[in-house]
């Protein structure tokens, strides 16, 4: 008599920055796990949940009315304790103990070399879906939570727009991306910004030549008697940030200048259409690789296709933003306040 296989055990876990659209990829891969008969396990509090052994079931009815919520019902944090050796090793002794045959890992390139370190250890399979605002993971064309973020800081710059023109002012306002200017050069296009400082088109070393150039263009500006005038930075880029930017100007240029360093906002709220739907396509997909025992991957999306890249080559960095995009701004439309 054949005997019947066990079913499998899946764990899932949200790490790094939450993300807009991280709770319908939970609720997808719940679902999909139970379609299939696996047993789905949510570690709570990113690696804290493997170290601490904080783990819940996640059945279809947990993941009731959430698709449309911001954060992560798992909860997410920063785990130092996955940068030692010893806290790897409790967290592979947690899967190991609780019968693990799978973990599946939301989160950014740090979430991911959390689980490279992880395979070094343990023989399960290890799948990751890319959940970042920052849209810096190579092998997907968009990650879960950037389109919402955006959205968010164009509506928020919109908004920054009127005042700046009730004033006829200059804006700095700096936004969220660590070290990858996907979120700024988007924003900056989509808002119409004057000057879009981003890692694509501006070096640190430069940042006097920088400055010369956008009070020379405001002078002009004022001459062509154009409005508000908005700077877009990429955070972690000029030193000393957005208030650092706005002083120089201040000092040399005389201009008066409103900060806002627009932060967290950008990471919560209800997730888009994009995102959500996203998050529900690569969600299935991970569970459908579980199945047909893939492992060492993050499940993406390339030109609407469902894709499978190798988690070493994710953490590259070489996806930039799209050179046409970067020329638009810098060359086509330097033509003055529009
Ligand atoms: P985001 O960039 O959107 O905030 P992220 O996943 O890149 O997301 P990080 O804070 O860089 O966020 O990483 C999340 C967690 O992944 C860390 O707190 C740590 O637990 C784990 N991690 C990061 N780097 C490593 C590493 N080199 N080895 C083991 N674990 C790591």
């Amino acid at each position: 008599m054949a005997t019947r296989e066990k079913p499998l055990k899946i764990g899932l876990l949200t790490s790094g920055g939450d993300a807009p659209g991280m709770n319908a990829a939970i609720r997808a891969i719940t679902l999909a796990a139970a379609h299939h008969k696996l047993t789905c396990y949510g570690f709570h509090h990113g690696y804290n949940g493997l170290i601490n052994q904080d783990y819940g079931i996640l059945a279809p009815d947990n993941v009731t009315n959430i698709i449309h919520q911001g954060g992560t019902i798992l909860k997410s944090a920063r785990c130092p304790e996955m940068m030692t050796q010893t806290g790897i090793k409790q967290a592979v002794s947690c899967l190991i103990k609780e019968n693990i045959d799978a973990l599946i890992v939301i989160g950014g390139d740090g979430s991911f070399n959390g689980m490279l370190a992880i395979q070094d250890h343990w023989q399960g399979k290890l799948i990751g879906l890319p959940g970042t605002i920052d849209n810096d993971l190579d092998g997907t064309d968009f990650t879960i939570g950037f389109s919402t973020a955006i959205n968010t800081a164009i509506n928020a710059i919109d908004k920054i727009r009127d005042t700046a023109d009730a004033f006829d002012r200059v804006f700095v306002v700096e936004l969220m991306g660590r070290h990858s200017g996907h979120i700024a050069f988007n924003v900056g296009v989509a808002c119409a910004a004057e000057q879009i400082i981003s890692f694509e088109n501006f070096d640190p070393l430069a940042q006097e030549a920088k400055l010369a150039e956008i009070i020379a263009d405001i002078e002009q500006q004022k001459l062509n008697k154009a409005h508000s005038y908005l700077i877009v930075l990429a955070e972690n880029l000029w030193p000393g940030g957005a208030h650092s930017l706005g002083e120089a100007l201040k000092q040399q240029g005389n201009i008066d200048v409103g900060i806002c360093v627009l932060g967290h906002i950008q990471r919560g709220g209800s997730p888009v259409a994009k995102d959500r739907i996203l998050a529900t396509k690569l969600g299935v997909a991970a569970i459908e690789a579980i199945i047909t025992k893939k492992s060492g991957i993050m499940i993406g999306e390339c030109e609407s296709k469902i894709t499978h890249t190798p988690l070493t080559k994710t953490i590259q960095h070489q996806k930039m933003v799209n050179d046409d995009l970067v020329s638009i701004h810098e060359d086509i439309f330097k033509i003055g306040n529009h």
